[in-house]
């Protein structure tokens, strides 16, 4: 099957992701409200974002995101697939689903620049991960936004990032927090995993 022919969990017919967000073009008169300018490599692709704020910054070590990156690890934002407005060449993206080594537009998946390749995005069922360095963060303020909140996979680096941010073994927030991670953050989730494991305790016994 072509690429362009999406399919996939919520994409049906030929190029019917292009009518939808994150793919959907705004009028001129839509009052996208851009914040940021960003563009890949060769600048063929190019979007806007209308969050000041993405949603969370995270660095991920996974090996997935070390083998696509060819890097030691991977920095993503987290934005609503309505904050982002492609002014040029979303026409021109190829994907690459890593869980079935597919090029269909199955989420999720990756997204990249066709003709450069800069990876552009990871497209998730209701985010998307977008990568900060394509985006043109003009101030300090700006920089500040996008700065990592925390790893993730980080049981899979390549080498140790001492910063003191909290550093998850895998999934944030599905893990355990590990190595320089801020030890009150440690405390503060062994604190509400017993808080659940007693919820669980009570559910069982009231059953
Ligand atoms: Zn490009
Ligand atoms: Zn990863």
């Amino acid at each position: 099957m072509d690429k362009s022919q999406a399919r996939g969990e919520s994409t049906t017919g030929v190029s019917e992701w292009k009518q939808r967000p994150p793919y959907l073009v705004h009028e001129k008169n839509d009052d996208f409200d851009v914040k940021y300018e960003a563009n890949c490599h060769c600048g063929k692709v190019k979007y806007q974002l209308s969050r000041r704020e993405p949603l969370d910054s995270k660095l991920c070590h996974c090996t997935t995101c070390q083998t696509q990156h060819a890097a030691p690890f991977q920095w993503a934002a987290i934005f609503h697939k309505t904050d982002i407005n492609f002014t040029n060449g979303h026409h021109d993206l190829e994907w690459y689903d890593p869980t079935d080594k597919s090029i269909e537009h199955k989420l999720p998946c990756k997204v990249r620049c066709s003709y450069c390749h800069s990876p552009i995005m990871d497209e998730g069922r209701n985010m998307i991960l977008l990568f900060p360095s394509l985006v043109h963060l003009k101030t300090d303020e700006d920089k500040a936004m996008f700065k990592p909140r925390c790893h993730m996979f980080y049981g899979q680096r390549v080498m140790n990032i001492p910063d003191g941010l909290p550093k998850w073994s895998g999934l944030s927030d599905s893990s355990d927090l590990i190595e320089d991670s801020p030890p009150e953050k440690v405390k503060q989730l062994e604190r509400k995993r017993e808080e659940e494991r007693e919820k669980r305790l009570k559910e069982e016994n009231n059953e």
